[in-house]
Order: C-alpha cells, then sequence, then structure tokens
C-alpha cells in the first residue's frame, strides 16, 4: 500500500518548493564556482553562497563568517569533534572528552575513533526523562576535559537538553562546548550567545532544504583542524568545491524558518498534546519515552508494551512511521537511547516514534489514533506473551 501520511519528519523533511526555485537556476545556468574570482560565473555564485551564509548565520545569532558550509551534520559533527578535540590536545590543554548516551552515532562513532587515538572520554547517561543535566556534566569535568558535545535536542525521543547551563558551564571551565542542533535548528529558537556556544550543528535536509549539504557554526577563535583537506576553501576549514545550489537551498529553508517556526512550534505542539491524551485515554500499557513537557515540537515517542514497535509499523502501512533512527531500525536490535533512558528491552521494542510537521494535519492524526487502537489491540491478541 502506498504511504500517504508521512509521519518522520526527524528522518528528512520534504523540500520546500520555495527553496527549490532559489536553487534551481544554480544546476543551470548558474553553474559557476563560487572560487572562481577571474569571472562573473564566479562572482555570481560567490554572491549566492554570502547570501546564504548570511541566512543561517541569521537564523541562530552567529557572524556570517562564522558559518562553515558541509555536506551535511554527520560531517559537522565529525568537524566539530575531531576537529576540536584534536585542536585543543594539540595546544596542550589535555585529552579528556565528554558527550550524552542520547547522541547521533556521527558524535558518538567520533568520540570512539578519538579514544583510539588515546583521549579519554566519558559518557553521560539521561535521567529518566531523557534529560543529561548540567549537575551530571558537572561532576564528569576534569582539568584536562577539553570538548564536552551535547545535543540540543535528541532526535529519537525529542528531550530538550539544558544547553544553555551545560554551555554556560563549559564556558566557565574554559572547555569547547558543542552541541547537534540538527533536530532542534529552525524548529526552535536557538542563540548562540544566549547559550554560550562554540560549535554547533545544523542540517538542512531537517528544516525542509536540500539533502547532502549542513554547516558547522564556529565561534569566532576556536580553531577546529580540519578533517577534509585540500584547496582550503571554507575558511580552510573543509576543502571541497562549494555545492552552490545546495548552499543557497539550505540559506533560502533558513530565512523562512526564521519567520515561521514560532507559528508552527505553537500548532504542532497543541497536535502532539492532543495525539498523546488521545493514545493514553485510549489504548491501556502505553509509556511516553522522553520528557512530556521538554520536547521538540513535532515529536512524540510511545511504547506499546505487549507489541512490537516494528509490526505495529508495518501494520499501519498508511502512515510513513518509524521506531527511531533510520540506521538503527535497519539492524531490529532495541534503541541505544531508549535503553539509556532505563526502558526493559521489551518496551524500548515497543516503541513508535511519531514526527509531526509542516504538512501534519489534525484529522490524519484522529484517524491514526483510530488505527493505533485497532492494530494495537490486534497485535497484542496475536502475541499476548511479549511483556
Ligand atoms: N544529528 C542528528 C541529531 C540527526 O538526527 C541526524 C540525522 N539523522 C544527523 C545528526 C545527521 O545528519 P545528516 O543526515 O545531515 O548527515
Amino acid at each position: 500500500m502506498t504511504r500517504s501520511i508521512y509521519l518522520d519528519h526527524h528522518a528528512t523533511t520534504p523540500l520546500d518548493p520555495r527553496a527549490l526555485e532559489a536553487m534551481t537556476p544554480y544546476f543551470t545556468e548558474e553553474f559557476g564556482n563560487a572560487s572562481s574570482s577571474t569571472h562573473d560565473w564566479g562572482h555570481r555564485a560567490a554572491e549566492a553562497v554570502k547570501k546564504a551564509r548570511g541566512a543561517v548565520a541569521g537564523l541562530i545569532g552567529a557572524d556570517a563568517d562564522e558559518i562553515v558550509f558541509t555536506a551535511g551534520a554527520t560531517e559537522s559533527n565529525n568537524l566539530a569533534v575531531a576537529g576540536g578535540a584534536r585542536s585543543r590536545a594539540r595546544a596542550g590543554r589535555g585529552r579528556h572528552l565528554i558527550t550524552t548516551a542520547i547522541e547521533h552515532k556521527s558524535v558518538l562513532l567520533t568520540m570512539g575513533a578519538l579514544q583510539e587515538e588515546g583521549f579519554g572520554l566519558t559518557v553521560i547517561p539521561p535521567d529518566a526523562e531523557g534529560i543529561v543535566t548540567a549537575d551530571a556534566i558537572r561532576s564528569a569535568l576534569r582539568p584536562d576535559t577539553v570538548l564536552v558535545s551535547v545535543t540540543a535536542a535528541c532526535g529519537e525521543m525529542g528531550a530538550l537538553q539544558p544547553v544553555d547551563a551545560i554551555g554556560a558551564l563549559c564556558r566557565e571551565h574554559g572547555t569547547l562546548f558543542h552541541t547537534d542542533a540538527t533536530q532542534l535548528v529552525g524548529k526552535l529558537p536557538y542563540d548562540v550567545d544566549a547559550v554560550p556556544t562554540d560549535l554547533l550543528s545544523l542540517s538542512a535536509h531537517k528544516i525542509y532544504g536540500p539533502k547532502g549539504v549542513g554547516a558547522l557554526y564556529v565561534r569566532r577563535g576556536v580553531d577546529p583542524l580540519p578533517v577534509i583537506i585540500g584547496g582550503g576553501q571554507e575558511f580552510g576549514l573543509r576543502s571541497g568545491t562549494l555545492n552552490v545550489p545546495g548552499i543557497v537551498g539550505l540559506g533560502a529553508t533558513c530565512a523562512f524558518r526564521r519567520e515561521e517556526m514560532h507559528a508552527e512550534a505553537e500548532r504542532l505542539t497543541a497536535l502532539r498534546t492532543d495525539l498523546w491524551r488521545a493514545i493514553r485515554e485510549n489504548i491501556p500499557g502505553v509509556v511516553l519515552n522522553g520528557s512530556e513537557r521538554r520536547r521538540l515540537p513535532g515529536n512524540l515517542n510511545v511504547s506499546f508494551t505487549g507489541c512490537d514497535g516494528e509490526a505495529l509499523i508495518m501494520a499501519l502501512s498508511e502512515f510513513a512511521l518509524s521506531s527511531g533512527s533510520a540506521c538503527q531500525s535497519a539492524k531490529k536490535i532495541p534503541s541505544e537511547v531508549l535503553l539509556a533512558l532505563g526502558r526493559e528491552p521489551g518496551v524500548a521494542r515497543a516503541a513508535v516514534r511519531f514526527g509531526l510537521g509542516k504538512s501534519t494535519r489534525r484529522e490524519d492524526l484522529d484517524l491514526l489514533v483510530r488505527r493505533l487502537i485497532e492494530e494495537v489491540t490486534r497485535l497484542r491478541s496475536l502475541a499476548p506473551q511479549i511483556a
């Protein structure tokens, strides 16, 4: 059956037609290399990149020359964590790192690779609500801690992290603070000065922009070592010919999100709150994963105990849903993020993530609740033994 109602906006989002319109000329007549300084094709491409840099910076309260374009948040996270840690270590500042158990793999595996290079690593688990507290970070800080990386919002169970307190703590301690804000930027306000931030990752395709393009905010004076080296583009921090259409698309979507995210956040929070209420009131044995209040507007993550989450998702074939991160769902193992919250494996395996977005209408969610009631009842009757 065709999946007609898309409820997987954490995995990716549809491209905003206005962003596509802005990008299109840069695939065709405006094909110049933004680094070509000897002719107008190059100048026009460079001008478009400059405008986009300003728009990305504007969304997070940064200056344009603090934005480094990358191929997405995976690359931004690699550059921030590996580049930040190696640069501080080279300056003799220490070799200890702190992160959390709810990070995206592009942070966690980079941290693991640094451990193999000899860095020490402390991974902080979240509390029962999915939140990593500033106190937990404080107790892990050491004099030789050079970088702390904490996501602004977990993409799986949506929990908003206290990055303002953690950033302030890191600033006070003289430690670099990186946040993977891929799931938050463009959905909720974030200001790199209000939240003392040194490095911040974002990605276009999570906020109605194109895939394969993102950015790393690098506070002036912070000097990560580059991971991708070559022609020295992007202030020497990310070599490679610039993806001009992608960058233009990212800039366009950031400009629109800046205007539109507030109203959208309010609408999605109301829909999400009502969806959880309807599920809770109509289906027994449900567990909310993550904090009820401190979560992304469009995120709801619920375990339907006694059901296999994947089987439930398959049964609800008219909806595009997932149980968590796209990488993990292929492996059929319980979510590590939900296990880190303290969920039993059976409860973690019973999770479904609902990712609401711009196209989500109230009637879609009414239909979803009706179908959930049917399918949860059916699956439970088939497999009463599953806890
Ligand atoms: N961080 C988070 C929190 C994410 O959700 C994702 C995408 N799943 C990424 C990083 C990676 O982003 P990209 O797809 O742009 O590489």
